[in-house]
């Protein structure tokens, strides 16, 4: 069942591995059919060199277990938050990179300092609210999409593929489980930049908007110049 999107969402796994975004069974990718409504993900505490396509994870978009095989990542609640709000995207990724990690930790955003940044997030990366105590001893994961989901209102959720999780570290999203990975891997060279960054010059100020605006623009929606026509 599912077997294309196993092996995508197999090899998005182990991209994680070879990008070095991941360390013993830390982090998890997943992708949806949308013409099912159903979600693969990396099944729980299986080692990365380990995993193989048929042992992924399919559960539907309410967390019922499709296959009864493999236990999907704990994390599952999080990303069907995610799919469930929102319709565009088709692949959810999560790991516990060092430089993410570091400022989800110290509880701070990452600021859109520069070009590399603007080209593929447009702005800063925001970071959570620290989760309630009743919030994590019931529907941890769920209320966890539920604090990431916040940050949206009033944002399309392509324009700013990921978020770091207070405390606890980054999730992103993209069309489909691999570019979910490169937002993940993008996220992570933003910031151990903007640590460089700020480390150099703490008083640096942001990139101005007419910049951001100008790098996104060119990369995303209609106006969009990057790339071959064909
Ligand atoms: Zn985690």
């Amino acid at each position: 069942m599912l077997e294309q999107l196993k092996r995508e969402v197999w090899k998005a796994n182990l991209n994680l591995v070879k990008r070095h975004l991941v360390i013993l069974t830390f982090g998890n990718a997943s992708g949806i059919d949308r013409k099912t409504g159903l979600v693969v993900i990396k099944p729980s505490g299986v080692p990365y060199h380990l995993l193989k396509p048929n042992q992924m994870s399919i559960v539907d978009l309410s967390g019922k277990l499709v296959e009864k095989k493999y236990k999907p990542s704990m994390d599952t609640p999080t990303h069907l938050a995610l799919y469930r709000a929102w319709p565009e995207i088709g692949g959810v990724c999560h790991t516990h990179s060092r430089y993410a990690v570091a400022f989800s930790q110290a509880g701070l955003p990452i600021p859109c300092l520069g070009t590399t940044q603007g080209d593929h997030f447009y702005g800063a990366i925001p970071v959570t609210r620290m989760l309630t105590k009743a919030e994590v001893k019931t529907d941890y994961e769920k209320n966890t999409g539920k604090a990431i989901l916040k940050h949206f209102d009033r944002i399309n959720p392509l324009d700013l593929p990921g978020i770091l999780v207070m405390k606890h570290g980054p999730f992103t999203w993209g069309k489909d489980a691999m570019d979910a990975v490169s937002h993940s891997l993008l996220l992570e060279e933003i910031a151990k930049t903007a640590l460089a960054t700020i480390l150099l010059n703490p008083k640096t100020a942001g990139l101005p908007k007419y910049i951001l605006d100008a790098h996104f623009r060119r990369k995303h929606g209609d106006q969009a110049r990057y790339g071959q026509k064909h």
